[in-house]
C-alpha cells in the first residue's frame, strides 16, 4: 500500500536503435527493496503455481520460483540468501530475468486490483548482483557416478538438463550442430534482448563444473546414432522445434521473402563473428519491410530491421487488436491477453512516427518485378468466427489492399521439430510431429532416451524449456541410478 509499482528504466528508443547493446538500466537497490516490499506473501502464491492449461494459457511461474521468499529476502537486504533461493528452482535466472514474458506477474494477487509486483526485474537484479559480487562460482559435484549422458541440443532445455545431470555426478556431453552454444538463446532471440556474452558466462561455469560441449556436430549425420548409444548410458533429446511454417499465399518463393529465423540467425552470426563487418546477413537498410506474424519472432524482426535502418516497417497480425482489459474468458490468474507495446514496437514508433502493427490481415499473394524480386503483396481483412465450437477465419469481401514491400519476413511460427534424427532413432512422434514423451516422465518409446523442451511440447518459452530440462534430467537420473535426489 505504501509503494507504487516501478520497473527499471530503459534507454531512449531513438538512442538505443543506433547500437546492438542491451538497453535495460540497472535499478538502485533501495528502490528494488521497496518493490520487494509490495509482495503480500499470500497464503496461496499463484505467482509460483506453474501451470499450463491447454487452450487457456499460463498460470504462474513454470519453474516454481519461490517468489514471495526472495521478495522478502531482498526487502531485508539479504541478497545472497535470495540468490540461493532463486538458484534452487532456476538454473539460469539471468536468461528468464531478461526474456521471460513473466506469467508470474499476470498471476500475482496484487494484479487483481492493482499493478503486480515487479517480479521479473527483481529476479534479474538478484542474479546480476550475484555475478557482480562474485557469489556465483563453479560448483562441481564431489563424486562421479561413472555414467555417461548425451544431451542433444544446447538450447535452454539442453543446458538445464546438462546442469542438473552434472550436479548428480554423471559425465555429461552436450552435442550442438550449430557453431555456438545456446540454441534460440543465441541464434533466435536478438543480442539486444539477451547478449551472447550472458549465455557464454553461464556456459563457462558449466564447463568449469565438468560439462563437455561439442559444437558443429549434427547428431545423426556427423555423429552416427549407433555410436551415440555405444558411448552413452542415457540420452536426452533437446533438439527444439525449428521447422518453419510457410505462409499459404501465392508466390511465396520470390526473392526478398525470407523466414524470420534466417534473417535473425544470419544477423546474430555476422554480429558476433565480425560486428556485421563481413556483411554476411540480410540487410533491411533502406528497404520497405513487411513482417508477417504478430508474435514475438515478428517483433524481433522489427528490432533488427530498425537497427539496420529500414525505410519503413509494417507488421501484420491476423488477430484483432487486443483490448486494454481482460476478456471474460481470460480471468485472473491466467496470463493476461491484453494490448501491449513491446520494446520493438516502441522503437519503430519512435523512429517512424507510428506503431508498426496492422491487424486482422491475411496475406493472399505476393507480386514481383521481372527479376523475380518481391515488390509488393495483397492482403484481405479477416474476421474470426466460431462454427460448431471451432474457430474459423473468414475473409471480409471488398477489403483487399496492396502494400509495397522490398523485404518480407515470415514469422508465423514453426510446424515442429526436425524429423531426421527422430526417424533414425525410431522415436515415436505425436500427430503434431513432436516427440511422444509424456509430461512428467519425459520417456520416449526408446529405452534410455528422454525428451525435453520445444521438441516435446512444440515452440514455447525459455522458462518452460528450463523446467522440462530439469525434470527430464531427474527422470534420466532415476533411470540410471534406480533412485534420484534431483528436484
Ligand atoms: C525468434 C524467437 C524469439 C524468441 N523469444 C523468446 C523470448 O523472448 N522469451 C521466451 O521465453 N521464449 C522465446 N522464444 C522461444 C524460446 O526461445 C524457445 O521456446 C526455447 O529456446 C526452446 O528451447 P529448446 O532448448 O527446447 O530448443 P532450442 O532453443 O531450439 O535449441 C535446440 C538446439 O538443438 C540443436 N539441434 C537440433 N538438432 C540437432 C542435432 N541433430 N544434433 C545436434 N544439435 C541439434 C539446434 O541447433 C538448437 O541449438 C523465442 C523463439 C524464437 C524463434
Ligand atoms: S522465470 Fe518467468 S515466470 Fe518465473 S519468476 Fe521469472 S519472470 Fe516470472
Amino acid at each position: 500500500m505504501e509503494y507504487k509499482r516501478e520497473t527499471p528504466p530503459k534507454k531512449n528508443p531513438l538512442a538505443r536503435v543506433k547500437n546492438w547493446q542491451e538497453f535495460q538500466i540497472v535499478m538502485p537497490e533501495d528502490k528494488l527493496q521497496d518493490q520487494g516490499a509490495r509482495c503480500m506473501d499470500c497464503g496461496v502464491p499463484f505467482c509460483q503455481a506453474g501451470t499450463s492449461m491447454e487452450g487457456s494459457g499460463e498460470i504462474g511461474c513454470p519453474v516454481y520460483n519461490l517468489i514471495p521468499e526472495w521478495n522478502e529476502l531482498i526487502h531485508q537486504n539479504k541478497w545472497r540468501e535470495a540468490l540461493a533461493r532463486l538458484h534452487k528452482t532456476n538454473n539460469f535466472p539471468e536468461f528468464t530475468g531478461r526474456v521471460c514474458p513473466a506469467p508470474c506477474e499476470g498471476s500475482c494477487t496484487l494484479a487483481i486490483n492493482d499493478d503486480p509486483v515487479t517480479i521479473k526485474s527483481i529476479e534479474y537484479h538478484i542474479v546480476e548482483k550475484g555475478f557482480r559480487e562474485g557469489w556465483i562460482t563453479p560448483e562441481p559435484p564431489k563424486t562421479r557416478t561413472g555414467k555417461k549422458v548425451a544431451v542433444i541440443g544446447s538450447g535452454p532445455a539442453g543446458l538445464a538438463a546438462a546442469a542438473q545431470l552434472n550436479k548428480a555426478g554423471h559425465t555429461v556431453t552436450v552435442y550442438e550442430k550449430d557453431d555456438r552454444i545456446g540454441g534460440l538463446l543465441t541464434y533466435g532471440i536478438p543480442d539486444v534482448k539477451l547478449a551472447n556474452r550472458i549465455v557464454n558466462r553461464r556456459v563457462d561455469l558449466l564447463k568449469e563444473e565438468g560439462v563437455s560441449f561439442v559444437v558443429n556436430t549434427d547428431v545423426g549425420s556427423d555423429y552416427p546414432v549407433d555410436q551415440l548409444y555405444e558411448d552413452h548410458d542415457g540420452v536426452i533429446l533437446c533438439t527444439g522445434a525449428q521447422v518453419h511454417r510457410n505462409v499459404p499465399a501465392e508466390n511465396s518463393e520470390l526473392k526478398g521473402i525470407h523466414y524470420a529465423m534466417d534473417f535473425l540467425r544470419k544477423n546474430t552470426k555476422s554480429l558476433l563473428d565480425s560486428g556485421l563487418e563481413d556483411q554476411d546477413y540480410i540487410s533491411a537498410e533502406g528497404k520497405n519491410v513487411i513482417v508477417i506474424g504478430g508474435g514475438d519472432t515478428g517483433v524481433d524482426c522489427i528490432t533488427t530491421s530498425v537497427r539496420h535502418g529500414a525505410k519503413s516497417i509494417t507488421q501484420f497480425d491476423i488477430h484483432e487488436k487486443k483490448g486494454m482489459d481482460r476478456d471474460h474468458d481470460n480471468p485472473w490468474p491466467l496470463y493476461p491477453m491484453i494490448y501491449n507495446q513491446e520494446d520493438g514496437h516502441k522503437e519503430a514508433a519512435a523512429v517512424y512516427g507510428r506503431d508498426p502493427r496492422s491487424y486482422k490481415l491475411m496475406t493472399k499473394s505476393f507480386t514481383s518485378n521481372e527479376d523475380g524480386q518481391v515488390v509488393g503483396l495483397t492482403t484481405v481483412e479477416v474476421d474470426t468466427v466460431y462454427e460448431n465450437g471451432q474457430k474459423k477465419r473468414v475473409e471480409v469481401p471488398g477489403t483487399e489492399r496492396e502494400w509495397q514491400a522490398d523485404l518480407v519476413f515470415l514469422a508465423i511460427g514453426f510446424t515442429g521439430p526436425e524429423q531426421e534424427l527422430l526417424e533414425q532413432m525410431d522415436v515415436k512422434r505425436t500427430d503434431r510431429s513432436t516427440v511422444d514423451a509424456p509430461y512428467g516422465s519425459y520417456e520416449t518409446n526408446v529405452e534410455g532416451v528422454f525428451a525435453a523442451g520445444d521438441n516435446r511440447r512444440g515452440q514455447s518459452l525459455v522458462v518452460w524449456a528450463i523446467h522440462e530440462g530439469r525434470e527430464a534430467a531427474r527422470e534420466c537420473d532415476r533411470y540410471l541410478m534406480g533412485t534420484t535426489n534431483l528436484p
